[in-house]
């Protein structure tokens, strides 16, 4: 049993109560939470480990990415282009040992910045799980899963059902594998009901992209004649017991309002809305009505890093600009966003997200001695939630802990080599990059033949 103690412990409990000259008494989970003095005499035989300069938080939550290495090489493009010349020959050129590596070198970056449970969108994920199962993160697995004639290169309901059976509950819970839905394109009637009785029969959440565009919204309505989470009810989907929707960019105050009552969770993707020229998210609307939303990253190729202190200063950002309202985005929302919101939205509010007693010691240690973090001021000004939002990088994290392991010590991973991973994913990046041009030349006229209408 160990004591870990901070000049401030960030708890964001039901009241964000921040306790200072805290301590964490960790014994696989987390025992008890309190001042260090008290602690010392209720557990007098504890190892006491003191972060001097720091503040002690839960580890963030990114409930939106797609592990890969594609950052950087699609810039400046539109939506289809983009999708029509770098997405879709990836995925048809993906082999198995490029996913299993994107997923280390992605985990690896978002430890490293603070993150300790992922909801990665990916393929092949077997690698992927193995990845988690190593550097010791959480990880809610979905695969991008196709079931319609016209997308037939990516995963199937049977994969996914495969990687349910092969992973549901490993790595003392950590791995926990979900059913997939790229976008309710890809699925045909039959397998949307597949679907949904696979997620009831494992017990597992379900998690798609909605309302990321406003094409989408005018499909759907030409397809179903209702719009997106509407058609996404009449289907079934929203009666299972944990759903996720990446983005709800366009979504109208009847959806919103359907979402808070069936306890959709949402994720929300500020960087990727703006680069993509997605739109802004209507999140102070759906925080009102009482949605759950978490933060994500979306991928490495329309961020382009997995820094979830930089992603909360971007939604505190579009939040304000929004609403044109400089009170909008407020600070303690934004960092419950990137914590207990974010595990509710995931269906694991019980579990992660705060540090309380009886919780899993997922907590991060992040430096308050650094120029962007001074100064720091307590009683009425009172500014470290502020900072957080707004000035600290994820490079200001030390520490990382994950389910009652140390994954991060002094700024390094303790469970892999990240030089390493870098130097495979260097290979693994230029031969899938040669495999993309071969297979572009050799279907040139596919690609320009392709049609799609998001003018
Ligand atoms: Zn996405």
């Amino acid at each position: 049993m160990k004591i870990y103690s901070a000049p401030f412990v960030l708890t964001m409990n039901e009241s964000n109560e921040v306790i200072e000259s805290g301590g964490i008494v960790v014994d696989q989970n987390i025992i008890d939470v309190g001042s260090t003095d008290s602690l010392k005499q209720h557990y007098p035989d504890a190892e006491i480990i003191s972060f001097d300069n720091h503040v002690l938080m839960p580890g963030l939550i990114n409930t939106h990415m797609h592990s890969g290495f594609l950052r950087g090489t699609a810039e400046g493009l539109k939506l289809w282009d983009w999708l029509r010349l770098f997405i879709d020959p990836m995925h048809r050129v993906l082999q198995p040992k490029d996913a299993e590596i994107a997923s280390w070198l992605c985990y690896g970056e978002g430890i490293l910045s603070g993150t300790t449970t992922f909801v990665d969108m990916w393929r092949f994920l077997d690698g992927s799980a193995r990845a988690a199962e190593q550097l010791g993160n959480r990880a809610v697995l979905v695969p991008y899963v196709g079931e319609h004639p016209d997308y037939n290169y990516f995963e199937t309901l049977d994969t996914n059902e495969a990687l349910i059976d092969n992973w549901l509950g490993k790595a003392n819970g950590r791995i926990m594998p979900w059913v997939g839905m790229e976008h309710l394109f890809y699925f045909t009637e039959d397998a949307c009901k597949r679907a949904i009785d696979m997620a009831n029969r494992y017990r597992v959440g379900l998690h798609t992209h909605v309302g990321e565009s406003q094409a989408e919204v005018r499909e759907i309505a030409q397809r179903y004649g209702l719009r997106p989470v509407h058609a996404m009810d009449k289907l079934g989907f929203l009666d299972l017991d944990t759903v996720l929707f990446a983005h709800c960019v366009w979504l109208d105050e009847a959806e919103i309002s359907l979402m808070a009552n069936r306890s959709i969770g949402v994720a929300h993707n500020p960087t990727s809305n703006l680069k993509l020229a997605s739109g802004i998210a209507p999140v102070t609307r759906m925080l009102k009505a009482g949605v759950h939303v978490g933060i994500g990253c979306d991928g490495e190729k329309e961020n382009n890093n997995l820094d979830l202190f930089e992603e909360m200063k971007f939604a505190g950002l579009v939040a304000k600009h929004r609403e044109t309202d400089a009170t909008a985005g407020d600070a303690w929302d934004v960092l419950r966003m990137a914590t207990i919101d974010g595990s509710r939205a995931i269906g694991l509010g019980d579990e992660i997200g705060s540090i309380e007693a009886g919780k899993k010691a997922d907590i991060i240690a992040v430096r308050t001695d650094t120029p962007r973090t001074t100064p720091l001021m307590k009683g009425d000004l009172f500014n470290l939630h502020y900072n957080l939002v707004y000035a600290v990088q994820g490079g200001d994290v030390d520490w990382v802990m994950c389910d009652g392991n140390e994954l991060v010590r002094d700024k390094k991973l303790t469970n892999a080599n990240m030089d390493d991973i870098r130097h495979e994913v260097q290979n693994c990046a230029e031969q899938l990059f040669e495999r993309r041009a071969d297979w572009l030349n050799r279907n040139q006229q596919e690609v320009d033949n392709v049609q799609f209408s998001d003018d």
